[in-house]
């Protein structure tokens, strides 16, 4: 296990656990992680009990990841931490949540750095859970920290720069990387919600598998299925053909990965951080998974059905904003006197689970 650079307020070792499964533990344990389970990515939470939510999205990230790790030789409880958490901060609906939050915020205060949900992650873990009697947040490591944060704005970096003593960050200004565990948890997210969005799509009816034959990743797998099993029909071709592309991904980041480390000659964390990224695909695998994002955003995520779904969380998200903006009071949260509102009903907004702001 690699040594953490350590925590905000100092804990005294755990005589069972390392720093990192803390971390993972105290995630599993927060009102946030819970509330994962009714919040949704592409389809609202309502639509059907089979679709993916927050919640299994972040277990099959965290699943993926830590084979991957296992394989590579890196820290599995830093993967599961970063993987559990790394979407705390999502707004209810998805990315037309987000994207509804954002523009309420650069109204409401243009100074204020609007709303990122990697950013809002890491104000849930730092700011928001209230668990501790001795301070705000999970007090996580370092580590875990960094890998929540995959990407932030040049002005939100700045501003944590000027407040945040850990110096988290930094390499958004220097343009560094951050350890091979968080530049794991990346690849394994898009990995995962490529597959699932697929499956969910096809689920929903609003993709065929026909359609699925124009993406060189899936063509060639699908057709082995196809061959291997003729009789076989219906979704177990499909969950068939994606368990093979799942397999093909791992395989080529695993060995794409280990050649990369190799070459690199790194040793350290430190050597790391200012290498290029050296978690990836192969340029091979990296073409054909850019082709599978291109085709999700035209033909699922700008699908009709999934538009008007989206066009009414905005309106819901707008609302709600305006509402509490406009009258505090009705939030059930406390105020404090130096807070700015803006930011108050922002975080209670996006804490909110698609079921509760509906
Ligand atoms: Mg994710």
């Amino acid at each position: 296990h690699q040594l953490s650079r350590g925590r905000r307020y100092p804990l005294p070792p755990d005589p069972h656990r390392n720093e990192f499964q803390r971390d993972r533990d105290r995630i599993v344990h927060s009102t946030a992680f819970r509330r994962l389970v009714y919040k949704t990515q592409v389809f609202l939470n309502h639509e059907g009990d089979l679709f993916r939510t927050r919640l299994t999205h972040s277990l099959e990230v965290a699943q993926l990841g830590r084979s991957i790790g296992r394989a590579l030789g890196l820290d599995e409880d830093l993967i599961e931490a970063i993987t559990l958490a790394h979407d705390l901060g999502h707004t209810p609906f998805g990315h037309a949540g987000q994207d509804a939050l954002h523009e309420c915020m650069s109204r409401a205060d243009a100074q204020g750095g609007g709303f990122e949900h990697n950013f809002q992650s890491l104000r849930v873990v730092d700011r928001l859970e209230e668990r501790y009697a001795a301070y705000d947040g999970l007090n996580l490591s370092f580590e875990t920290r960094e890998g929540i944060l995959k990407h932030c704005s040049r002005r939100n970096a700045e501003w944590l720069v000027a407040h945040d003593p850990t110096g988290l960050g930094r390499r958004f200004i220097e343009r560094t990387q951050p350890s091979l565990e968080a530049q794991l948890c990346n690849l394994a997210d898009e990995i995962a919600y490529n597959a699932h969005d697929i499956d969910d799509g096809v689920r929903s009816g609003l993709l065929v598998l026909e359609q699925l034959e124009e993406l060189t990743l899936i063509r060639q797998h699908l057709a082995a299925v196809r061959e291997a099993y003729p009789a076989l029909t219906g979704r177990r071709v499909l969950f068939e053909t994606l368990r093979r592309v799942l397999s093909q991904q791992v395989y080529d980041v695993i060995d794409t990965t280990r050649a990369a480390l190799g070459e690199h000659g790194v040793s350290s964390s430190e050597q790391v951080r200012a290498a290029p990224p050296l978690v990836r695909f192969s340029a091979a695998m990296r073409r054909r998974t850019d082709e599978v994002q291109r085709f999700l955003r035209v033909n699922l995520y700008r699908h009709p059905q999934v538009v008007a779904t989206t066009s009414l969380a905005r309106e819901v998200l707008r609302e709600l904003f305006d509402l509490y903006l406009a009258d505090p009071a009705q939030m059930n949260t406390q105020l404090s006197s130096g807070s700015r509102v803006p930011r108050v009903v922002a975080d209670y907004v996006a804490g909110m689970t698609d079921r509760f702001a509906l």
